[in-house]
This record gives structure tokens, C-alpha cells and sequence, in this order.
């Protein structure tokens, strides 16, 4: 008898063997799992693209030492390197967001534990911010105290942003300067806050698919509302820079997006950095399993812009809309 391919993989991964069946699927068998991934989609998520914009609100002089980011203690990539910016960038922005009916407006400061005068600093802008659109808000910002993370939440800052990255296995290879279970007890504490919590990773970091299929277990385990799945954006400078990522054919990067939507079936799984470049001529497949992208660029990558990713969102079938 003929295989199709449906027989290969469950829908319903429990185990990470299970997980890893989705990974090494033959890829003539990728437009079934595709199709069986947008049925689930579908019923979460129906037909719509969550489309949100990442302001870079600190950037650079990072203390820690991430491989794959621009902004690291190590990486001699040339990026631009500011202290907060000036609130006009960060209105600007939201204006543009709220005016083009997008989903959500996202903060990324680079750096790892803050000051309470910075926290309040950044607060102060959240506050005045939200006065004048209100769009939603979500935060990358290191690891907080309580105390500081009730700052942000009074300012009007509902989720944050706080990825895994890769599995507790390979994580020392990524990054010494802080660990992984410091990373899930920040996410466990403003879980506990009541944050929605945003909770991803990157792929081509050198990891194995054990690791990818591990890390997405652990994100599982937290639940998240959203779930960013971002390819590295190799910057020359970077620790990580000439990492082999030959690997990541965009047959393969479907299949990473399509294993986190069932695993996840009711988070917003949203393919981040890099599906510029990973997904090539197949980019408006990954829509079978995300329901959430971004657009105008990255941290420290430029993007494509508002109105390509609109075009890219309409021409696949779908809609986008305010969340
Ligand atoms: S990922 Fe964040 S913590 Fe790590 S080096 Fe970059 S800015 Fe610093």
C-alpha cells in the first residue's frame, strides 16, 4: 500500500519521540502535515494574522554574553548603541500601529537587570503612551524584580516577553552569563503577576533537533499566550556568526513552525526574525501553522516592511486585524 504520510506523525505530540517523528518527516510528506496543521490552526485561530511591531527601545552595552545577539558584552557586530530612546520614536510608532490597525506594539530593551529609577523612567513612557494609543503592549526586558514588574504592569504593560531560546541541555553553549532556570523563574514570577507571557526561542544556534523539539516541551509546560519561534539572523561580529545553518531548508523551518502549533494548538505562534531569509519562495506556507508575524524589521535586522507583510498576509488567503 502507498504511504501518505499521515501515518508518520500524530497530531497530538505527547513525547518528544513523537515530536522528533514531526522534525524528521521525509519532505514529500510536508504538504500533509501542513494541511493537518491548518485544520488545527483553524480552529483556534481561524483565518487571521496577528501583524505586531518591534520598537528597539535600548540597545546595545548588554552585560551578558548570548551568542546569536548583536547587542552581547561579545559581539563586535557594528549596531547602533543608545540608552532609552527618545520618547518620540516610541509614539511614533505606536501611531503607526494603532493607524494601521496592527495587533500589538512590542518593546525590546537590551540589558538584563535594570535600576528602579530606569524601570520607572521606561514606566513613565508606557503611561504616556497608552494615553495617546492605545495599542497593546508587550515588553522584552530582562529579568525583574516583583516590585518592578508591578511598576510596568500599573503602567499599562499586559505581557512580556521572555524567551527560552533553545533546551536547558544546550543552553550553557549559547550563554554563560546567566542560566536557564533564572530565565523560567522570571517567567514563573510574572505568570504569577498575572502577565500574559510571551515565551519563544531561535533556531540555528547549532542545536539539534532533540534541542528544539526539548525546548518546545519546556515552553509547553508554561503555557504561554504567544509563542515566537525566530531563525538566526547570522550578524557578522557576532559569537555565533559562522554557526552551520545549512541545515535550515525552509521544508525544514515548516516543520519546526508546524510541531510548535500542535503542540501548542490555542497559543499565538508567531514566526519571528529571519523567515525573510529561511522560508524563501515557500513564506506564505508558514500561515498552515502561525497565526502572528512581524513587520519592519528586528532588534538589530532590518525587515520587511508594513505594507509588504500586508500584501504578503492578503495574497495568502488571509486577514489581519487588531487582536
Ligand atoms: S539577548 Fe538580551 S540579555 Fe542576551 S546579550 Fe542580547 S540584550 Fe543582552
Amino acid at each position: 500500500m502507498l504511504k501518505t504520510g499521515r501515518e508518520l506523525f500524530t497530531t497530538t505530540p505527547k513525547t518528544a519521540a513523537d515530536a522528533l517523528k514531526i522534525l524528521h518527516l521525509p519532505d514529500e510528506f510536508l504538504p500533509v502535515l501542513l494541511e493537518e496543521t491548518y485544520a488545527i490552526r483553524k480552529k483556534h485561530k481561524g483565518n487571521l494574522v496577528d501583524i505586531q511591531v518591534l520598537t528597539n527601545a535600548r540597545s546595545g552595552n548588554c552585560s551578558q554574553d548570548c551568542g546569536y545577539c548583536a547587542q552581547s558584552c561579545d559581539s563586535k557586530a557594528e549596531i547602533n548603541k543608545y540608552r532609552l530612546i527618545p520618547y518620540e520614536k516610541l509614539s511614533q510608532n505606536g501611531s503607526i500601529i494603532y493607524a494601521r490597525q496592527l495587533a500589538r506594539h512590542c518593546i525590546g530593551l537590551s540589558g538584563i537587570r535594570f535600576s528602579d529609577r530606569e524601570i520607572n523612567e521606561f514606566a513613565q513612557y508606557i503611561q504616556d503612551l497608552k494615553g495617546e494609543v492605545d495599542t497593546d503592549i508587550c515588553c522584552s526586558i530582562g529579568f525583574l524584580t516583583p516590585k518592578q514588574a508591578k511598576i510596568l504592569k500599573s503602567a499599562g504593560v499586559s505581557r512580556i516577553n521572555h524567551n527560552l531560546n533553545t533546551s536547558r541541555n544546550f543552553y550553557s553553549s549559547i550563554c554563560t552569563t546567566h542560566t536557564y532556570d533564572e530565565r523560567v523563574a522570571n517567567i514563573k514570577m510574572l505568570q504569577a503577576l498575572g502577565f500574559e507571557i510571551c515565551c519563544g526561542g531561535i533556531i540555528g544556534l547549532g542545536e539539534e533537533a532533540v534541542d528544539i523539539v526539548n525546548m518546545l516541551l519546556e515552553i509547553k509546560e508554561i503555557n504561554p499566550q504567544s509563542v515566537p519561534i525566530n531563525f538566526l539572523i547570522p550578524v557578522e561580529g557576532t559569537v555565533l556568526y559562522d554557526t552551520d545553518i545549512s541545515h535550515l531548508t525552509p521544508e525544514y523551518c515548516l516543520k519546526i513552525l508546524c510541531l510548535a502549533r500542535l503542540l501548542l494548538p490555542k497559543s499565538d505562534i508567531r514566526c519571528a526574525a529571519g523567515r525573510e531569509i529561511y522560508l524563501k519562495d515557500k513564506e506564505a506556507l508558514m500561515f498552515y501553522a502561525v497565526n502572528s508575524i512581524f513587520s519592519s524589521g528586528y532588534l538589530t535586522a532590518d525587515g520587511q516592511s508594513i505594507e509588504e507583510t500586508i500584501k504578503l498576509v492578503t495574497a495568502a488567503g488571509f486577514d489581519y486585524k487588531i487582536e
